[in-house]
C-alpha cells in the first residue's frame, strides 16, 4: 500500500489543515470500495464541496478537484483529511513525526549553544572585543532592516 506517499506529497501546512478539516467534520459521504479506494466530498470555503478520490494501490490516480491539487501531483488538505478519516492511526504517526522533528531541533539548538559557549571561552580578550563589536554591528543592521 502506497498510502504514505499521499501524505508525503502534502506540504506541512496541508497536513495540519487536513487534520483541522477532519476534526471540523468536513469529510462527508465517505465511500470505501473495500479494496483501498475511497471517494468523499470535502467541504471547503466554497459553497460546493470538492470531490476527493483516494486510491491507496495506485496513488497517482488519487485526486481532488480543488484548484490547489487539480492537475498536480500535490496532495491538498482535503486529500489529507480523507486519508486521515480512513486511517486514523496515520494521525498519531504524523503527530509523532512532528514531535520527533521538534525534539531533534531542540537537541541541535542545545548542541549549537554548547559549541558557542566553547568557542567564546576559547577567545582571548582582544578577540572577544572584536567578536562582540561585530555582533553588535550585525544586530544593529538587523534592527534597521526589520524595524
Ligand atoms: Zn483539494
Amino acid at each position: 500500500m502506497q498510502l504514505l506517499s499521499i501524505l508525503r506529497m502534502a506540504s506541512g501546512v496541508s497536513l495540519w489543515r487536513g487534520l483541522d478539516y477532519l476534526e471540523q467534520g468536513r469529510v462527508k459521504n465517505l465511500r470505501p470500495d473495500g479494496k483501498g479506494v475511497f471517494d468523499a466530498e470535502v467541504e471547503g470555503t466554497a459553497n460546493l464541496p470538492y470531490t476527493v478520490h483516494v486510491d491507496t494501490m495506485h496513488v497517482r490516480q488519487s485526486y481532488c478537484d480543488c484548484p490547489h491539487a487539480a492537475g498536480t501531483r500535490r496532495s491538498c488538505k482535503r486529500m489529507v483529511a480523507t486519508v486521515f478519516a480512513v486511517y486514523p492511526q496515520q494521525i498519531d504517526a504524523f503527530k509523532w513525526g512532528v514531535e520527533q522533528a521538534e525534539l531533534e531541533y531542540k537537541r541541535e539548538e542545545v548542541a549549537h549553544r554548547a559549541e558557542l559557549v566553547r568557542c567564546v571561552n576559547s577567545l582571548k580578550k582582544d578577540e572577544l572585543c572584536k567578536a562582540l563589536l561585530d555582533a553588535l554591528i550585525e544586530l544593529e543592521e538587523c534592527h534597521d532592516r526589520w524595524w
